[in-house]
């Protein structure tokens, strides 16, 4: 291990919140003194109202998403509704070796081919409070049409036993605490032994060294 930045993978049914989560958890970063980025993922679905250009996602036709397949530019990809859905690989690395975490926003297939490319990253479930709040949170935002809303919400009952293998699950019932427990978990996360432990050497070696005075 080195300090290189982490994988936090947050999944969650659609609708789950997990975008409004992620996002106060990014805001909130700073104070927390978290270095953490998010990945845009790029996808072929329709821009939504309150969604922008390269903020929420990275809107390509079919073609141009095919072509990013094609020339290996994804680090994974899925198609979902019919609409396919990828993480860019370019800025993700850097980030990494620049010792940013970083957070995936994907669905469990793309955690499980990101898992197995980066086996150290973190992988963190979106729960809804109940299958009644979810709907009623569908139907708020306005942008699906009746079959597209039904169709989520049965992927959402398939989905959901995939959280038994997440690291950690949040019940998100109030945004804020949401937030706050997502920047706990990269946090001690980066404190693991398991990523921490090469510092136990460095620390070591400065033993009888001459003190510096500045
Ligand atoms: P939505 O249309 O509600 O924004 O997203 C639909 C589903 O696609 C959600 O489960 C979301 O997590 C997933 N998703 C968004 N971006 C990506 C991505 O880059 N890769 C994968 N595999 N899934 C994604």
């Amino acid at each position: 291990m080195n300090n290189k930045g982490l994988i936090v993978i947050v999944s969650g049914p659609s609708a789950s919140g997990k975008g409004t989560v992620v996002s106060r958890a990014l805001e909130k970063a700073d104070d927390a003194r978290v270095d953490v980025q998010l990945s845009i993922s790029m996808t072929t679905r329709g821009i939504g109202k309150n969604e922008v250009d390269g903020e929420t996602y990275y809107y390509v036709s079919k073609e141009d998403f095919e072509r990013n397949i094609a020339d290996n530019n994804l680090v994974e990809y899925n198609s979902y509704a019919g609409e396919y859905y990828g993480t860019p690989k370019d800025k993700l690395e850097g980030w990494l070796n620049a010792g940013s975490s970083v957070i995936l926003e994907i669905d469990v297939n793309g955690a499980r081919q990101v898992l197995e490319q980066y086996p150290e990253a973190v992988t963190v479930y979106i729960l809804p409070p109940s299958f009644q709040e979810l709907e009623y949170r569908l139907r708020s935002r306005g942008r699906d049409s009746e079959e597209k809303i039904r169709y989520r919400l049965a992927k959402g009952r398939d989905e959901i036993p995939e959280a038994h293998w997440y690291d950690y699950i949040l019940v998100n019932e109030i945004i804020e605490e949401s937030a706050d427990d997502l920047l706990c978990i990269v946090k001690a996360e980066l404190n693991s032994r398991k990523r921490i432990e090469y510092k136990i050497d460095e620390v070591l070696e400065t033993y009888g060294k001459d003190q510096q005075n500045d």
